[in-house]
């Protein structure tokens, strides 16, 4: 299984793709987690992505293809992978397409806008493994405390309410394109949001038929 996720920031795409990973034992790839690690470790590439991240904009797509062509040649990628937040827009999918790398299905996770405000103000990660949780929805079972790893829940700085709106606008104008894309293709699967998590990995695996 070779998927895409797509969707707004926060509309759970991280959440869905840890519990597909799980189920069919393919990795999850996720450049918005590659790139967090990347500045917590002040590599070139982190100070590269930094600014861009903490305005709400993309990293160029340059940046982008490279973190991506040496994450998929590493041998864990070859029964699939679930990419999570990559590509971004129609220059990274067009990218992707030139270097071969292979599509199944890209999934399109759909939220109103308004909804993923209110989500995001109660999304809490893991300073150490990257896990989400939220605060409603998804509570750790310590609170502060990641179950996973037992590292320290923070509100992500791109989370605040002002980097969340022009995420979602960046969303719109750069990202949203590439439902139009693979549905050319006939690659595209959409679901919509449900009320509970489970409910809507149970949605997108029907729809996978898995
Ligand atoms: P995410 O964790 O997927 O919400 O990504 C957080 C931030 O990382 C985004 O708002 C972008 O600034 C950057 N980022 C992650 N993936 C990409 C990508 N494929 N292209 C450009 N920027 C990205």
């Amino acid at each position: 299984m070779k998927l895409i996720l797509l969707g707004a920031p926060g509309a759970g795409k991280g959440t869905q793709a840890e519990i597909l990973s799980r189920e069919l034992q393919i990795p999850t790839i996720s450049t918005g987690n590659i790139l967090r690690a990347a500045i917590k470790d002040g590599t070139p590439v982190g100070l590269q992505a930094k600014a861009f991240i903490e305005a709400g904009a993309l990293v160029p797509d340059s940046v982008i293809m490279g973190i991506i062509e040496e994450r998929l040649a590493k041998d864990d990628c070859k029964n699939g992978y679930i990419l999570d937040g990559v590509p971004r827009t129609i220059p990274q999918a067009e990218a992707m397409e030139k270097q071969g790398i292979e599509i199944d299905t890209a999934l399109s996770i759909e939220v109103d806008d308004e909804v993923i405000i209110a989500r995001m103000s109660g999304r809490r990660t893991c300073k150490n493994c990257s896990q989400t949780f939220h605060v409603v929805s998804n509570p750790p079972k310590q609170e502060g405390i990641c179950d996973f790893c037992g590292g320290e829940l923070t509100i992500r700085a791109d989370d605040a309410p002002e980097t969340v709106k022009a995420r979602l606008e960046t969303y719109h104008r750069e990202t949203e394109p590439l439902k139009a894309f693979y549905a050319e293709r006939g690659k595209l699967a959409t679901v919509e949001n449900q009320p509970t998590i489970d409910a809507t990995t149970t949605v997108i695996k029907n729809t996978l038929g898995i």
